[in-house]
């Protein structure tokens, strides 16, 4: 970004503000650091905000308690007080990318390095961009351009908002009854989110009326469907269809895609131009082999398949996985079942989320988001420093740091310092837990639980709860036993087990140019892409989230898919523009891109030996994470490398 960024307050925000009572409530409860820079983004006083650098912290105490000196809270509150209620409102600012910058660093306590504005700035949503088709000299998409999205989950609904606003005409290919995926299939006792939703979101809808930081998921659920909703999303849906096969018709230069009714089985052919694959990644879940569990006479369900009006009230439920949703199941489930036991087969590291502490979003700061100019912006991006690339150093191996075994740099040991810390902390009346709870391998070895005052730690102490460390060895009709040869008679069994995501395609066919097929090029474990989006000889057929862009060192999957969505309509834009019909990236780009991939994920944790997780394959190759950052990868995908595709 080289140019001054005027910055536009939302119409809920208009000044002044005249509720004064509830403009001071707001003050008291909002985020001081996010107040200062609302304040900084009108007065641009670089000095004022530097004064309070000494106060504002890094990573890791993001959300300790305040260490600002009371006075100067204070002459902050007072201060905006008056800006934000004065007759003569202030302008609308104008930031230059460098202020902006400092203004960002001292926010959050860290040097931003100027490479990161365009995208921060773009993310928090500072600045709703121009509808594509409403800009000047763009080429129309021309009739009968067809786009086919599969899936219409979180990545489903913005490529609908963000193709209508480019002009194309789509559909969405959707198995379900509803739009939503994950949040609509993942009914699991506490289901919720582990990002806080004021980032996971999308940066064109931003929400001021969260309940809590981490909603659960009925919530995410309605926020979805209620922007599917506002953008007319659903007339474009056919619902209660699931797509067996994808062909590139060389002759045609277009894709035949058959669709399967779910319900009758019946098929049917459609013909597209371009095929956006939008299924999702942990979308196949399937029972788990354990020898016997068919045999299970009891209660038995996975997470992703779960039936809420089943209740587990006064029954003894097993709980297999200790994984992300696990720890959000233990701790319901452990609410009103009799007993509760919970099978770990490998430990997870449990980090302290102090935010979830204070998890209602009280009135005063749905007021500064809802009406107090740029705060939710603000907020948004202290959100994503705490919870995206502000983690990146975590995850890549320091060569200077001298004991890999435990750490793997600096702020991986600040990491799990910390973490330790907490679970120790939590845990310091269970010796026995913590000997079977703390992890052997670096922290973000695999992915992290996230866990606060009465959450997963909290859940094994309680008296109805034991957590069971041998291996499963079989399941009876009324019992799980181990290896060891102990038998836990149980009424019912939650499966947390996760999900399949080799071979990466599942089901799904796809046939490119000449009939070459892509599941068989890929294998079991062989899934490559060329910036996780698109692959030679399978012209105008994008992929989202597809192999190695997921960011597992952070939250951030909404600015991924939001990236890819931008990338893959600047590609159709590229094939418009030229007159053309298709477009695939070249081999060279291909072959580079994954060489960059494999170089990068060499110095990343999740190649680290003790780290085992589902982004690896059997082979023990990691198809799954972008080794990048979330801002290297948006800048990359911003539009298609000109001399990286091939138009034809
Ligand atoms: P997961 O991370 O794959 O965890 C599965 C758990 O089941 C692991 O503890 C695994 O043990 C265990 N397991 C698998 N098969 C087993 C078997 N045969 N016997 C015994 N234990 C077995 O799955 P998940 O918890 O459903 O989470 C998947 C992903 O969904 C997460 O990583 C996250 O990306 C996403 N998620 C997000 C949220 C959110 O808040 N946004 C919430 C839930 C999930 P091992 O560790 O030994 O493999």
């Amino acid at each position: 970004m080289n140019k001054l960024a005027k910055i536009t307050a939302a119409s809920s925000c208009q000044l002044p503000i005249t509720d004064h009572a509830g403009l001071r409530t707001a003050l008291a409860e909002a985020n001081l650091p996010s107040l200062l820079m609302v304040y900084a983004t009108y007065t641009q006083d670089l000095d004022y905000v530097k004064s309070f650098a000494p106060y504002l912290t890094g990573a890791y105490t993001a959300s300790a308690p305040n260490t600002v000196p009371e006075a100067m809270a204070k002459d902050l509150r007072d201060r905006l007080f008056d800006l934000l209620t004065r007759p003569d409102a202030p302008a609308e600012p104008v930031l230059d990318p460098e202020t902006l910058r400092q203004m960002m660093g001292v926010s959050v306590g860290e040097d931003i390095a100027p490479s990161l504005v365009p995208v921060l700035y773009d993310q928090m949503g500072f600045e709703q961009p121009v509808p594509r088709k409403e800009l000047p000299g763009r080429p129309t998409p021309p009739a009968g351009f067809k786009v086919l999205v599969i899936g219409g989950g979180m990545t489903g609904i913005a490529a609908g908002v963000k193709l209508e606003e480019a002009g194309y005409d789509y559909t969405i290919i959707e198995k379900n009854d509803e739009l939503g995926g994950t949040w609509y299939e993942n009914r699991y006792p506490g289901v919720g989110v582990d990002t806080p939703s004021h980032f996971y979101s999308y940066s064109f809808e931003l929400n001021p009326e969260w309940s809590t930081y981490h909603p659960k998921g009925g919530e995410v659920q309605n926020y979805l469907t209620s922007v599917a909703d506002k953008y007319g999303i659903r007339r474009h849906v056919q619902f209660g269809t699931m797509v067996d096969e994808a062909r590139w018709d060389d002759a045609g230069n277009v894709w035949k895609v058959t669709l399967r009714d779910v319900k009758t089985g019946a098929t049917r052919v459609e013909t597209a131009t371009a095929v956006m694959l939008a299924h999702g990644v942990l979308n196949r879940w399937s029972m788990p082999k354990i020898a016997g569990l068919d045999t299970f006479k009891g209660i038995k369900m996975h997470s992703a398949g779960w039936d809420p009006s089943v209740s587990l009230a006064g029954k003894r439920v097993a709980l297999i996985g200790t994984g992300a949703s696990a720890a959000q199941m233990g701790p319901a489930i452990a609410k009103e079942a009799a007993e509760l036991t919970i099978f770990q087969r490998s430990k997870h590291w449990v980090l302290n989320a102090p935010e979830r502490n204070a998890d209602t979003v009280s009135e005063g700061i749905k007021f500064a988001l809802r009406h107090i100019p740029h705060y939710k912006e603000w907020y948004r991006f202290r959100v994503y420093w705490f919870t995206g690339d502000g983690l990146y150093p975590n995850v890549r191996m320091d060569p200077d740091w001298p004991n890999h075994d435990v750490s793997i740099s600096p702020s991986n040991d600040a990491a799990r310092t910390y973490a330790l810390g907490y679970i120790q902390e939590r845990l310091k009346t269970r010796p026995d837990l913590l000997e079977k709870l703390i992890p052997d391998y670096p922290i973000f070895g695999k992915r992290i639980i996230l866990d606060q005052e009465g959450g997963w730690l909290d859940t094994m102490m309680k008296p109805n709860v034991t957590l069971e460390t041998d291996a499963i060895d079989h399941i009876e009709a009324d019992a799980i036993v181990t290896k060891g040869g102990k038998r836990y008679e149980v009424d019912a069994i939650a499966l947390a087990t996760g999900f399949e995501l080799t071979p990466a395609l599942g089901p799904l066919k796809v046939y490119g140019r000449g009939g070459c097929d892509l599941a068989a090029a890929w294998g079991h474990d062989e899934a490559r892409a060329y910036l996780g989006v698109m692959a030679p000889e399978y012209p105008n057929f994008f992929m989202t989230l597809g192999p190695n862009s997921a960011p597992n060192h952070a939250a951030g999957v909404n600015m991924v898919l939001e990236a890819q969505i931008n990338f893959i309509i600047e590609a159709l834009d590229m094939i418009v523009a030229a007159g053309g019909h298709a477009i695939e990236p070249t081999m060279d780009a291909y072959l580079d891109w994954n060489r960059r991939v494999e170089e990068q994920m060499k110095q990343m944790i999740w190649s680290h030996p003790k780290a085992k997780s589902y982004y690896l394959t059997s082979t023990g190759r990691n198809f799954v994470s972008c080794p990048f950052t979330l801002a290297d990868y948006w800048t990359w995908t911003r539009r298609p490398d000109k001399s990286a595709m091939v138009v034809s």
